[in-house]
């Protein structure tokens, strides 16, 4: 919150055992989406001739996780959301509620929007995908959670989308890789590094939008505090879409074009790495 803003920041990772009050309704349409090899089943290809140009699955095989940061229901429980979690190097909340823009618009449903784009894709690549939550509409799971759903699934790659709330005149992406802490995500520092080089130059090349003016270099940053990374066994890396306090980059996220174009680069960024 303070300085970067998101909740990565301030714990915007993982969570905690609990298994999550799925908002079980809601999503019907967009949502299939728990199992995301359950939305594959459900959902024809349809909606994604976007991905027409690609070789027919250069996924298949590949698992991969992806956690759409907070929730929008986290609002409406902060005893749930405020209870505090191990995540090794220290104990902060099980999540946040997330940034916002000016107008309103909220990062957990950015998350969530990026996140169903990006699942499509990347099914519609043959990839098998594992959301960390079901909606829009619920609270948590906690960072701890959301790094133990990527790890129980084995994945080969798992991904945290999220987008920043620095201040207004910071502007810009950046992807957050781990650092060794003595625990469980050691062995992945290195697969995760390359993971997040290649999110990062996908990124670059898929959206246009500029490497970060406030934190890490070359879009590259790599922290310790961040439940949903210490605690992950698989290469994970979290993106910050951009500054949603940055009027610029608050008016592309508005954008559904350009958060196709977000999932398009993401999907590119993981399958880069992948095959
Ligand atoms: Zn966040």
């Amino acid at each position: 919150m303070a300085v970067v803003g998101c909740g990565a920041a301030a714990g915007g990772t993982s969570a905690p055992a609990l298994p999550q009050p799925s908002p079980a309704g809601g999503a019907v349409a967009e949502g299939a989406i728990g199992t995301a090899a359950a939305a594959t089943e459900a959902a024809p290809r349809a909606g994604t001739s976007a991905s027409a140009s690609a070789p027919a699955e250069p996924l298949a095989g590949k698992v991969i996780a992806i956690d759409p940061g907070h929730n929008g229901g986290n609002y409406r429980d902060p005893g749930y959301i405020n209870r505090q979690v191990d995540v090794l190097t220290e104990h902060k909340a099980c999540d946040t509620t997330g940034t916002a823009t000016r107008s309103g618009y909220t990062e957990a449903a950015f998350n969530w929007d990026v996140s169903k784009r990006l699942v499509k894709i990347l099914e519609a690549r043959g990839a098998k995908v594992k959301l960390t939550r079901t909606g829009n509409t619920g609270v948590g799971p906690c960072i701890t959670q959301r790094a133990a759903i990527g790890n129980k699934a084995k994945a080969d790659a798992a991904l945290s989308v999220h987008a920043d709330g620095a201040p207004s005149g910071d502007h810009g992406f950046h992807v957050i890789m781990p650092k060794k802490i003595d625990g469980p995500v050691d062995p992945v520092v290195g697969a995760s590094r390359k993971l997040g080089v290649a999110i990062r130059d996908a990124f670059r090349s898929g959206t246009g939008l500029p490497y970060s003016t406030y934190i890490g270099s070359k879009a590259l940053d790599y922290r310790d505090d961040l439940g949903g990374l210490n605690l992950s066994t698989v290469p994970k890396v979290f993106v910050e879409c951009g500054n949603m306090a940055n009027p610029g980059d608050a008016a592309k996220f508005r954008s559904p074009a350009f958060r196709q174009k977000i999932a398009q680069a993401l999907a590119d960024g993981l399958q880069n790495y992948l095959t």
